[in-house]
C-alpha cells in the first residue's frame, strides 16, 4: 500500500476498544460516553480486517485502545493474530497498554510471540499517579511491568510530558527506566477531544524539556528507530535511550507509515485529521474481501500529508473532536 505522497503503509494500529479502566486527565474526561457494545466489531471481524491488511502489506501490528487488555477475550484475538507471526507474514505484534492487566496476561502474551510492549507511565509517585489517571492503581502497574519483564517481554515506557506535573520528575524517571533496562519515550500532549482541563496549562514543548535534560545528561543523537515517529538519543550516564515524540514542535508526518483502525471498523488515515473511511459496511456486505480491499485502497489513496495540531491561547479547541482513546495514540 503506497499513499499519494509515496509513503509505504506497512504499520497498522488497532484500537480494539474505546473503553478504559483509567481516566487520564489529558486523554479523557471523567464522565466519558463510550460506544454501545453493539457498535463494536466482533473479535472475528477484527481478525478478518487485520488479516486483510497483513495480506496487503502490513508488517507490524499494534493493539491499543482505550485499554486493549480490558476488551473481553482479547487474548483470543491476540492468539488468532499470532498465526501471522508464525507464517512470517507479520514481523511484529505488539501493544500499548496502561499496564493494569499485565500481571495477569504477560506470560501468555510472551507465549503468543509478543516481544515488545509499550507501557504508559507518567510518574513514579503513587499519589500523582492516582491524580493523573484518576482511577489507576500504581502498584498494579508496577506489578505488571515486573511480570512483563519476567516473561522476557521488552518494555518501553511512554510518558506524556506535562507542565507543572512531571517536568521536574522526568530525569528521575529516566534513571529508573534505564536502571531496569527500559527505554523511555517522552510525548507532547496533542489537542484531541474535549477534556475538563485547559490544554495550554498542560502543554510542555519537548524542545524545552530537552534543554533541561541536557543540563543533567549528555545526550547523543542516534539513528535508532523502532518504526514509529520517535527520534532517539542515547544517554551517556545511563547507557539507555530516550525517545522524543514531538508532533507539536516538530512535525513528523513526512515519514508516516501507518494507518489506524478503530473498534467500529473506521479507518483513520491520520491521527490529526477528521477524514476517515468506514470499513465496517464493506466488511459486512459480503463474505469475500474484494469490496473491503477496494475500500482500503481508496482510503490509502487519500491519506493526507499531515496533521495541523496547534496548542496556544488562541487555539485552545481540540484539533480533532475525537479523544486519543478512539484512535489509540
Ligand atoms: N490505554 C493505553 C495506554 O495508556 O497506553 C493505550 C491507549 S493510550 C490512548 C495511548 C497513548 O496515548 C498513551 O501513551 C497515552 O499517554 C497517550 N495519550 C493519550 N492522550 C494523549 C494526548 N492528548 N496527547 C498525547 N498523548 C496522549
Ligand atoms: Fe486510558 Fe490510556 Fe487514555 Fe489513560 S491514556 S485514559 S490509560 S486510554
Amino acid at each position: 500500500m503506497i499513499d499519494p505522497f509515496g509513503r509505504t503503509i506497512d504499520y497498522l494500529r488497532v484500537s480494539v476498544t474505546d473503553r478504559c479502566d483509567f481516566r487520564c486527565t489529558y486523554c479523557m474526561s471523567e464522565n466519558m460516553t463510550f460506544l454501545p457494545r453493539k457498535e463494536l466489531l466482533s473479535l472475528e471481524e477484527l481478525d478478518r480486517l487485520c488479516s486483510l491488511f497483513i495480506e496487503k502489506g502490513v508488517r507490524r501490528l499494534r493493539l491499543t485502545g482505550g485499554e486493549p487488555l480490558v476488551r473481553k477475550n482479547i487474548m483470543h484475538l491476540i492468539g488468532q493474530l499470532s498465526r501471522h507471526l508464525q507464517t512470517g507474514a507479520l514481523d511484529e505484534l505488539t501493544l500499548t497498554t496502561n499496564g493494569s492487566q499485565l500481571s495477569r496476561y504477560a506470560a501468555e502474551l510472551a507465549d503468543l510471540g509478543v516481544k515488545r510492549i509499550n507501557v504508559s507511565l507518567d510518574t513514579l509517585d503513587p499519589d500523582k499517579f492516582r491524580a493523573i489517571t484518576r482511577w489507576g492503581d500504581f502498584s498494579r502497574v508496577m506489578a505488571g511491568i515486573d511480570a512483563a519483564q519476567e516473561a522476557g517481554i521488552k518494555v518501553k515506557l511512554n510518558a506524556v510530558a506535562l507542565k507543572n506535573f512531571n517536568d521536574l520528575e522526568i530525569p528521575q524517571m529516566i534513571r529508573w527506566a534505564h536502571g531496569r533496562g527500559m527505554d523511555i519515550t517522552l510525548i507532547e500532549t496533542m489537542p484531541m477531544g474535549e477534556i475538563e482541563l485547559d490544554r495550554t496549562d498542560q502543554y510542555l514543548p519537548l524542545s524545552l524539556l530537552r534543554t533541561q535534560l541536557q543540563r543533567e545528561f549528555s545526550l547523543e543523537e542516534i539513528a535508532y528507530k523502532t518504526g514509529g515517529p520517535a527520534r532517539y538519543v542515547k544517554v551517556a550516564e545511563t547507557g539507555g535511550r530516550i525517545g522524543f515524540i514531538t508532533p507539536m514542535t516538530h512535525n513528523f508526518c513526512e515519514s508516516c507509515n501507518r494507518v489506524r483502525l478503530t473498534c467500529t471498523g473506521t479507518l483513520y488515515m491520520c491521527l490529526g485529521q477528521e477524514d476517515a473511511a468506514d470499513l465496517r459496511a464493506p466488511l459486512r456486505a459480503s463474505e469475500g474481501n474484494e469490496l473491503l480491499s477496494e475500500a482500503i485502497d481508496r482510503a490509502i489513496g487519500r491519506k493526507p500529508k499531515g496533521h495541523d495540531f496547534i496548542i496556544d491561547r488562541r487555539h485552545n479547541r481540540p484539533a480533532v473532536s475525537r479523544h486519543m482513546s478512539v484512535t489509540g495514540g
